[in-house]
């Protein structure tokens, strides 16, 4: 079983496997990049190199990487719209040069529109992107909250954006535990992760889930609020991440923690909770 943690790369690709390396991750998610801005820097070849032949030698991945925040796409605004597709592909070409197997996106939201019009806008985003790079990296797709009026907090609406998009070979999906249980997907008993199985199964099916974001969640069960929390500390609880991680259907799946990290101690202990539940 493959667990791991989102790491910072603050200081470079090779410092972040190795950060990865220290808590115990044998699979892992960076950004390509400052999240938070439109700026790039050029990838360092030497600290790529480095970087693959660490992961390789610690037998650490598959590596994930995660969508800059400003991307949204499915923006309303026709500028924001071309801009998130064009830094949707630098993305997808970083996780490339980084030879990581995963860029995973959020779909994005659009004030005003119903969730029909933002489904097929991103969908025609993706298409656009595809056609710019067609991708070696897979594009997952990730569940949302459903929080400030993001659309994919329906596993419905994450299948429909599939059936929108040309080519769907290299598309798969990452599952949120927390924006799942926010969005109204229960998993704190056996009988609900059972149910979230099949729900996954009926609607972007099993053979697509290429990763879970393994966090617990601070509010409440249906809140649509998006506060990833400390595992078993929040609403979800040990009961619900011990049904989870031992489920067959979840257990063979990579699994990053996306969880608070306030103090140095806070990664070991999420690790050790996880594997304190498993059987
Ligand atoms: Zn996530
Ligand atoms: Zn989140």
């Amino acid at each position: 079983m493959r667990l791991g943690f989102h790491v910072s790369i603050s200081g470079g690709f090779s410092l972040a496997v190795r950060r990865a390396y220290e808590i115990g991750c044998r699979t892992m998610q960076i950004f390509s990049r400052n999240p938070r801005g439109w700026t790039v820097k050029p990838l360092d070849p030497a600290d790529i190199a480095e970087f693959k032949r660490l992961r390789e030698e610690w037998d650490i991945g598959p590596v994930f990487v995660h969508t800059n925040y400003l991307i949204n796409l499915a923006s309303a605004k026709p500028d924001l719209y071309q801009r998130s597709i064009e830094q949707f592909v630098i993305d997808l070409e970083r996780t490339e040069h980084l030879g990581a197997e995963y860029l995973v996106t959020h779909l994005g939201s659009a004030s005003g529109k119903e969730p029909g019009w933002m489904i097929e806008r991103v969908a025609k985003a993706l298409n656009a992107a595809q056609k710019l790079h067609p991708p070696k990296a897979m594009i997952l797709l990730e569940n949302t909250a459903g929080e400030a009026g993001d659309v994919g907090y329906e596993l419905g609406q994450v299948r429909q954006v599939i059936d929108g998009i040309d080519n769907t070979s290299r598309i798969g999906v990452c599952y949120d535990t927390c924006h799942g249980f926010a969005a109204g997907y229960d998993i704190r008993t056996k009988k609900d992760v059972d149910g979230l199985a099949k729900e996954i199964d009926a609607t972007v099916g099993k053979s697509r889930l290429k990763g879970i974001h393994l966090n617990d969640c601070l509010k409440d069960f249906g809140s649509r609020v998006d506060r990833h929390w400390h595992l078993g500390e929040g609403k979800i609880g040990d009961d619900g991440f011990r049904a989870f991680l031992n489920h067959p259907f979840f257990r063979e799946v990579p699994m990053i923690m996306e969880t608070p990290k306030e103090t140095e101690e806070d990664d070991p202990r999420n690790m050790k909770k996880a594997k304190s539940l498993l059987k």
